[in-house]
């Protein structure tokens, strides 16, 4: 469930008609609803109670620094790839004993400042990456807190660029392996043994792969602990999936996860961390665009709008589907047409839809892709000199810019001319 909803003919997000907020800020922008993280957030964290447990938000899904305050401020840790999303979730408030560090690349320089500033944990993925945080961690005389990601090959059965859990895929340690390295680990200066960590891929529509994966995870928790290692905390990673296509699609609520992990693994003794992005952020965002001209080619027709595959890229990268919606509300029984909803890129590539019956929808009007709030903004790029897409959050009846769009001389700006030239 989401806030965005028509009301006396027009869209909104909660209280605000999104039309005001494109005469204010222009299009297109991203425009997401405070209502609907703070409830995503929460249905997690009551799906895991009473188990005791900690919510880490997926930075990478929606890395804004005010959403990050707002599910920090709720309690939300933080899942971090990179020490920049590391320093978002610091900027936004949130201390680094809720912050877990993952990703295969972890530098020898993210994981001092990692350190330094504060972590709740490593999660590990490579004996390489242990060796290298053993150093750090020794050289400033701190241990390092680690879980390791192990790889239980299973197959997520999801998009092929975002499937994780395969032994073919390069994250994490073999099951196969585990005992082994985290004997290694046990043995090695500055590391801190403390749970196992595991994330099998992105948008599942079904919880049986995760339960598999939790299943070899317990039996995984109970060698470790007869081999004399302590395991005190589990992390699940994230990956449950969201509805893209309204009314066709029910995946699996946080309740019914919550319930399968409560089956799976809560006589453990362990605390519980999951890493929702997805979940969380994607149905609380929408990107809201401008139809620039109706186009009639041999074939087919064409509603051209002004954002483009550098605001949203997921449809021409991963083939994905967002509703595309009139923010006026079209009248009930009205025909549909067939239409190709591209941008302004100077590539095929940038196509939104092909073939997506909609509404008759007039140059000049205003549409949103729903479902655009994780992988959307922070994937945006300024391809085409096409200025960095503003991000709008709303709440209640007010809204604020929480990321502006930048002017062309700031976008030209930061481009520098060498004095040899
Ligand atoms: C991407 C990722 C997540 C979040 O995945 P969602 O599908 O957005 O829930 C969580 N943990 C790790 C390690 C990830 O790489």
């Amino acid at each position: 469930m989401d806030h965005f909803l028509y009301r006396n003919g027009h869209l909104h997000a909660e209280d605000v008609a999104m039309s005001d907020i494109a005469a204010a800020v222009g299009t297109p922008f991203y425009c997401y609803s405070a209502a609907t993280l703070s409830r995503h957030f929460l249905l997690f964290k009551e799906a895991l109670e009473p188990l005791p447990s900690l919510v880490c938000f997926a930075v990478k899904s929606n890395s804004n620094v005010a959403v990050l305050k707002l599910l920090g401020d709720l309690g939300a840790g933080m899942d971090v790839v990179s020490i920049g999303e590391y320093l978002r979730a610091r900027a936004a408030g949130v201390p680094g004993e809720r912050i877990v560090f993952s990703g295969v690349g972890k530098t020898p320089a993210e994981m001092r400042m990692a350190l330094e500033g504060g972590i709740r944990q490593f999660n590990v993925e490579s004996e390489p990456e242990l060796e290298a945080l053993s150093a750090v961690a020794s050289a400033m005389g701190v241990a390092a807190p680690i879980t390791l990601r192990v790889n239980p090959d299973v197959d997520a059965k999801t998009h092929e660029k975002i499937s994780t859990g395969r032994k073919e895929d390069k994250f994490g340690v073999p099951i196969s392996r585990a005992r082994e390295i985290y004997a290694r680990a046990a043995a090695l200066p500055g590391i801190r043994v403390i749970g196992v960590d595991m994330h099998i891929g992105s948008q599942l529509t079904d919880l049986a792969p995760f339960e598999a994966a939790y299943t070899k995870m317990r039996a995984l928790v109970e060698e470790l602990r007869a081999d004399g290692h302590t395991i005190e905390r589990l992390d699940l990673g994230g990956g449950l999936g969201i509805p893209y296509t309204r009314g066709n699609e029910a995946p699996p609520l946080p309740v019914e996860y919550g319930a399968m992990v409560k089956r799976v693994l809560g006589d453990l003794g362990c605390e519980i961390e999951i890493e929702p992005g997805r979940l969380i952020s994607g149905n609380a965002g929408m990107l809201v665009s401008q139809v620039i001209y109706r186009k009639k080619a041999e074939e087919r027709e064409f509603l051209i709008i002004d954002a483009a595959m550098n605001d949203l890229v997921r449809p021409a990268m991963y083939g994905s589907h967002h509703d595309i919606v009139p923010l006026v509300e079209p009248p009930a029984g009205e025909p549909q047409v067939a239409v190709d909803v591209v941008g302004p890129i100077c590539e095929s590539g940038d196509t939104f839809a092909k073939q997506r019956a909609m509404p008759l929808v007039q140059a000049g009007e205003l549409v949103g892709f729903r479902s655009a709030g994780a992988y959307g903004a922070v994937m945006s790029s300024e391809y085409n000199s096409r200025p960095l897409v503003p991000e709008v959050l709303v709440s209640g009846d007010h809204f604020a810019v929480i990321r502006p769009r930048p002017t062309y001389d700031e976008m030209i700006a930061r481009d520098t001319i060498p004095a040899w030239l």
